[in-house]
């Protein structure tokens, strides 16, 4: 017996998502057939305001619903500082703590010979065009995750950045190899801040 055909499609859009199977999809479709219509309604909802709303600040990359978005226009924010990161969620991550109160930059990835992403597919241009543009900035802390890759999109930036006379600093202690900036604790990245290298 085949599904009913808004049923296939449900099981489908669920399949898109990370890490679930066709098992899974089935069952988070028949759970959402019995939800409160309300909810079902409101879940729709954030799904396409996610979608149509947000895009990506044109300073930082950041996400965001008004560009710039809200760190690029606090002015009460140390001018001096740009903190680089991978992925849009990782300033959530560094921005909770009390520590720091600079600026950021997203790359949206980070440079991977084997997955063929190269300078060029990710943030950087728009990053070196702000210190350019931006005498304030005095140090760049380079934020991506301690993986093979997150070392040489550092060492990368620190190469471009330099010549310019800009301090590039890399994360210290505390972020063990392979480790994710989404998951470390507060204290984690504290320490990774304050012990920050010198590239
Ligand atoms: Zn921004």
């Amino acid at each position: 017996m085949q599904y009913p055909d808004s049923i296939s499609k449900l099981i489908d859009s669920y399949m898109k998502l990370p890490g679930i199977g066709e098992k899974t999809a089935t069952r988070l479709a028949f759970f959402t057939i019995d939800m409160d219509k309300s909810d079902v309604m409101t879940f729709a909802k954030s799904l396409t305001d996610a979608k149509t709303k947000l895009h990506y600040c044109s300073i930082c990359g950041n996400i965001t619903e008004d560009d710039p978005c809200v760190i690029c226009t606090d002015t009460s924010r140390d001018q001096s500082k740009v903190l680089v990161v991978e992925q849009a969620k990782d300033v959530m991550s560094m921005d909770r703590m009390d520590d720091y109160h600079g600026l950021f930059h997203v790359l949206h990835g980070v440079l991977s010979p084997m997955e063929g992403v190269g300078p060029d597919d990710l943030n950087i241009a728009s990053l070196l065009r702000r210190l350019q543009d931006n005498d304030k900035v005095q140090e760049v802390i380079v934020a991506t995750n301690a993986t093979p890759e997150g070392e040489a999109t550092a060492t990368y930036l620190a190469r471009l950045i330099k010549p310019a006379g800009i301090k590039v600093t890399r994360l210290a202690h505390g972020l063990s190899v392979g480790s994710d900036i989404e998951y470390a604790d507060q204290m984690t990245l504290m320490k990774a801040v304050e012990g920050r290298t010198e590239l």
